[in-house]
């Protein structure tokens, strides 16, 4: 069909207008791509969830299916309640062999890997000992210390995740002093399960921060998250980061859980060499791109401390550190260095030698 030449101008014109309109809508589109931003409670703490680029239905929906998935993880790993986790606990403390819970065995597993790599500094075997101080419990009030007595009995068995033995679905344990207690890595793993649902959802830009300690996938509508860094000192801001793609950042300190006593302090970071809150260190910062190790690293690298950090962390596969001693000395690799944006003066600053 041949159109008249007025008709085809008219028709041009249109489409041109189209365009402008389609490119105009688009580039508003990329500079603001809807987000959206939800709450929930879980694993003690306040977890936030931003997504990108999605409607509300779609958004929601992501958020109800976090939040049954979180409510699942926080019942099936509670050490100190019945549950999953519970009764594996009961099995092991009377000496039972069980078939392990297919809820509790992957988290096991991974577990006993991460605790090997970081010499057992991270080991979610010493239950008992986290007990003994007190650091299980929902709110935490000042107690004095546990008498030492108690601590050495507990040391004088070895309890580990090591002792724990699974064979297929068997679990068994030569050790009853052993209580699994994942507070140390839960957080990690749960994060990790809830950004691979995100992704088979579709969603591939958004964030889930469990107070503070997070894992975010492609991007802020083009530009990369921010995140703050804490200071251990005070609570202010200690440093900026930039994480874009797919990457944990987490954190232990010694001001998550503590409590004073007589003029001590007593934190809920403990070295399982000792049974006593770790020395030394404030907090640590550790990126990766699985938050399961990220969390199970920080833990480990805090109670290594400013002189071992560096070879837990190569044991551990892990590439970013920032430590920040008890002392205010901060220590990190040079890759670190690189991507932190320090906010406030420090007195020391020591960098490793490449990760
Ligand atoms: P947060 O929960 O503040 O992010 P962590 O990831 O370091 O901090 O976890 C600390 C929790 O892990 C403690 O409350 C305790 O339940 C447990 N825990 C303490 N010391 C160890 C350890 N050496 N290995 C494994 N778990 C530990
Ligand atoms: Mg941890």
């Amino acid at each position: 069909m041949k159109l008249h030449p007025l008709r085809a101008h008219w028709l041009s014109g249109l489409l041109f207008l189209g365009l402008i309109v389609f490119l105009l809508l688009n580039s508003g589109c990329s500079r603001q791509l809807p987000s959206q931003y939800f709450r929930l409670l879980s694993f003690g703490t306040l977890v936030e969830l931003e997504v990108i680029g999605v409607d509300e239905r779609r958004a929601r929906e992501a958020y109800e299916t976090l939040q049954q998935d979180f409510t699942f993880m926080h019942h099936t790993w509670h050490a100190w309640k019945p549950g999953p986790l519970g009764r594996v606990n009961e099995a092991i403390a009377e000496g039972r062999t069980i078939a392990a819970p297919p809820s509790v065995l992957p988290l096991l597993k991974v577990s006993q890997k991460l605790a090997a790599k970081s010499d057992y500094l991270f080991d979610p075997g010493i239950g008992k000992l986290i007990e003994l101080w007190g650091f299980h419990k929902d709110n935490l009030q000042p107690h004095a210390p546990p008498p030492a007595e108690k601590i050495a009995a507990i040391l004088a068995q070895h309890p580990s995740i090591r002792d724990v033995h699974l064979d297929g679905f068997h679990l068994a344990c030569d050790n009853p002093t052993v209580k699994l207690d994942f507070g140390a890595i839960g957080k990690g793993y749960g994060i990790d399960r809830a950004i691979e649902r995100l992704k088979e959802m579709g969603i591939t830009d958004a964030i889930v921060n469990a107070g503070g300690d997070l894992r975010a996938i492609g991007s802020r509508d083009g530009n990369p998250w921010r995140i703050a860094i804490r200071d251990p000192d005070g609570g202010g801001i200690f440093a900026l980061l930039s994480v874009s793609g797919d990457e944990a950042v987490f954190t232990s300190g010694n001001y998550e859980r503590n409590f004073t006593w007589e003029g001590k302090f007593y934190h809920h970071i403990i070295d399982p060499r000792t049974g006593y809150p770790a020395e030394g260190t404030a907090s640590v910062t550790v990126l990766h791109p699985d938050a399961t190790t990220a969390d199970a690293a920080a833990t480990a690298l805090f109670i290594a401390g400013p002189k071992n950090w560096y070879r837990i962390a190569r044991q551990m596969g892990v590439k970013f550190v920032l430590l920040i001693d008890t002392q205010g000395e901060v220590y990190m690799n040079p890759a670190m260095q690189k991507r932190v944006e320090l906010q406030k003066p420090v007195a020391e600053i020591h960098i490793s030698k490449p990760l």
